[in-house]
């Protein structure tokens, strides 16, 4: 990670060691930066034979095919926030989510840890109207899906796992 400054105070972050690991330490005030994973939730979403992608309208990974969702905001439930995002994205609300698992991943260049939860989702009925941060939403046969033009390692994992 290459943050340089403390978020409390604004000093130099300098590196130390602690509990076999490198972590961020501010030489003024002496907050300490763990650099914890960001929590996402995320949805496999599968009906019939076919799973619907969503190609991502920016940065990272622009372009490439990856789950609907999105990360939690402060006060959410992963629940809460998958339900949030799928509003979102794809205009449609949630009727059944069930945990699959979890997946680490590393977000954008030079990137931050991400936590995420990825869920088996069904929708409730109605059509699909894609949000701002989607360009493109498709359904795939699940036996041919696209994971070339899939960002993340962790959306190939699950879907090869899941879908
Ligand atoms: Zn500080």
């Amino acid at each position: 990670m290459r943050y340089r400054f403390c978020m409390a105070c604004g000093g130099r972050l300098r590196r130390v060691r602690e509990e076999g690991r490198v972590r961020l330490r501010c030489r003024r005030c002496g907050w300490t930066f763990y650099g914890n994973p960001i929590p996402a939730s995320v949805a496999l979403i599968v009906r019939g034979e076919k799973v619907l992608l969503a190609r991502r309208a920016a940065e990272p990974y622009q372009g490439t095919w990856d789950l609907p969702g999105g990360f939690v905001e402060a006060g959410e439930t992963p629940e809460r926030g998958l339900a949030r995002e799928i509003r979102e994205e794809l205009g449609a609300r949630i009727r059944s989510a069930r945990f699959l698992a979890f997946y680490t991943e590393t977000y954008g260049p030079g990137g931050f840890p991400i936590l995420a939860a990825v869920f088996r989702v069904r929708l409730a009925r109605g059509r699909l109207r894609r949000g701002s941060d989607v360009s493109e939403l498709r359904w795939f046969p699940r036996r041919s899906l696209p994971y070339r033009q899939i960002g993340f390692a962790s959306v190939r994992q699950a879907l090869r796992l899941f879908a």
